[in-house]
């Protein structure tokens, strides 16, 4: 019986779904103002093991995950308070532009092309028209499933527009020259989800807040006006203007998942602010509860501190490649803990999950020689309990090792660690094949001068690397010889 740890009940709860062998999840997903950094990538992780683990156990998924254009804010007081002991960045500041806004800035270039510009990255550019992601967007090259819809923030005003009306209408609003907010004293259950009572909120307000007709720090906007300067722009019953970042949430999951649906997915960093948020305006515009499990997974930190730009440790899945690591290596770094727990990241351990991967694509090639076996029942029936308990990675590691280190017939090992490969995703099944295609040649004899290049600057360790990955990645072994470097397919 699976079974997940449901944020808000604090406790591990049975996993049982609304329609029977069906499961309807709703993830919130990035916001499209810069490429991801390897912490967006552990909460991608989670989604990614929680989807294949119900597809393995039999559920047939359906998934959105909304992608955040248009409306994601700088925080507000009570986000910052809430947040303030977390090793969150907070990169934020008070000047109200919101982040596209700013990304644009940066890049002097449209909001509209910056949210392209870091789709297309993170997606890949056909992600729209294709059923799981390339390799051409960082979600492709970490072997992340890909959701049934992705709708973007931008594609929904109308949808957003007619929620806000219906919370109007049932007087969950009030208006401001700022924006129309939702009035957070009508939706009790607030306090609780939070752990603060409305007055302790009230204390953590600041002086400085910019609208002073806001009446409760808690209150959010569901759409702002009067930010002339802002370069995207709708017409609204309330005026010109653009949607609060929480709404799209309760909009899309609403229009393409029915409410209430089974899981609702996130950072931890959306447990105070941004997921109540979405509670009171579905549960208030439906009278229904939003989602029955709500589920978050923790942070990545980098050498146990936060991840954060100005700290020169938000590596991104480039930097990761550019160093001779595969995507896949961060893959089984992450599996390598549970999800709930704080994972740092180093160099140094880094490399270490590389090698503990590098071993097992070693023995899956051994075990190919003897063709596919049978699964082995008894492994498979101790792999599911640990993926069924709260997605155990570290637990079903463990009995995948256990089975490699085995006396088990090699042809019936490797049919069984394809089958968990299913959860884990490292693609173990692409593995066996030593033919080299043109592509592939071309990208070796890259590599190489690569790695004489490093040679001839005596970066012995860079050259050593690209050795390692060319063993690694296509089973290539090289000699240097006085004329030159020789390669041959092992
Ligand atoms: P942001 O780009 O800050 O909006 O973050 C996008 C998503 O990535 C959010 O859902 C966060 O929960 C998640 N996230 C950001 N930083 C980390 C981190 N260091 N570890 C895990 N998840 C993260
Ligand atoms: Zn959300």
């Amino acid at each position: 019986m699976l079974k997940l740890y449901h944020t808000y009940k604090r406790k591990l709860v049975p996993f049982k779904p609304i329609e029977k062998g069906k499961v309807r999840m709703y993830t919130c997903g990035p916001t499209v103002y810069d490429y991801v950094t390897i912490g967006n990538l552990r909460g991608d992780m989670f989604y990614d093991i929680l989807r294949r683990t119900l597809e393995y156990l039999g559920f047939e998924v359906t998934q959105v995950m909304n992608i955040t254009d248009v409306g994601h804010l700088t925080l507000t007081d009570l986000q910052k308070e809430a947040m303030k002991d977390r090793d969150i960045e907070i990169t934020d500041t008070d000047d109200g532009l919101d982040r596209m806004e700013k990304a644009a800035k940066r890049e002097g270039v449209s909001v509209w092309d910056v949210a392209q510009k870091y789709i297309d990255a993170t997606f890949g550019k056909n992600y729209t028209k294709v059923k799981q992601y390339e390799l051409d967007g960082d979600f492709g090259k970490m072997n992340f499933e890909k959701a049934e819809f992705i709708p973007r923030a931008t594609e929904m005003i109308d949808e957003q527009i007619e929620l806000i009306k219906r919370l109007e209408a049932k007087g969950y609003t009030y208006k401001t020259k700022q924006a129309v907010y939702f009035d957070i004293s009508k939706f009790p259950k607030y306090e609780e989800l939070v752990g603060q009572s409305f007055d302790e909120m009230r204390k953590g307000e600041r002086a400085d807040v910019s609208d002073k007709d806001r009446k409760h720090p808690a209150d959010f906007r569901l759409w702002q006006l009067d930010q002339p300067e802002h370069e995207m722009q709708w017409d609204s019953p309330w005026g010109k203007g653009f949607p609060g970042w929480h709404i799209e949430c309760s909009a899309m999951s609403a229009k393409l998942l029915e409410i209430p649906f089974d899981i609702h997915t996130g950072g931890e960093d959306h447990i105070k602010v941004h997921h109540p948020s979405e509670m009171a305006q579905t549960e208030s515009a439906y009278d229904k509860p939003m989602a029955n499990y709500w589920l978050h997974n923790a942070f990545l930190t980098v050498e146990g501190k936060r991840i954060g730009k100005s700290l020169g440790n938000a590596y991104l899945l480039s930097d990761i490649i550019k160093k001779g690591f595969d995507p896949l290596d961060l893959r089984y770094f992450f599996l390598q803990a549970h999800y709930r727990t704080k994972q740092s990241f180093s160099w140094e351990n880094f490399k270490k999950a590389r090698i503990g991967l590098g071993k097992i694509i070693d023995k899956v090639k051994e075990y190919s020689k003897s063709g596919k076996g049978e699964i082995l029942e008894d492994y498979k029936k101790k792999f599911v309990e640990s993926i069924e308990d709260d997605l155990n990675t570290p637990k079903a590691l463990a009995v995948f090792w256990d089975l490699i280190h085995s006396d088990e017939d090699k042809g019936n090992k490797l049919a069984t660690i394809l089958d968990f490969d299913k959860v884990l995703g490292l693609r173990l099944d692409t593995i066996k094949s030593v033919k080299i295609s043109e592509a592939k040649k071309e990208e070796i004899e890259k590599l190489i001068q690569e790695r004489e290049k490093a040679r001839k600057e005596k970066s012995w360790d860079k050259a050593d690397e690209i050795r390692e990955r060319l063993e690694r990645e296509f089973n290539v072994e090289v000699e240097d010889k006085d004329g030159g470097t020789s390669w041959r397919v092992k």
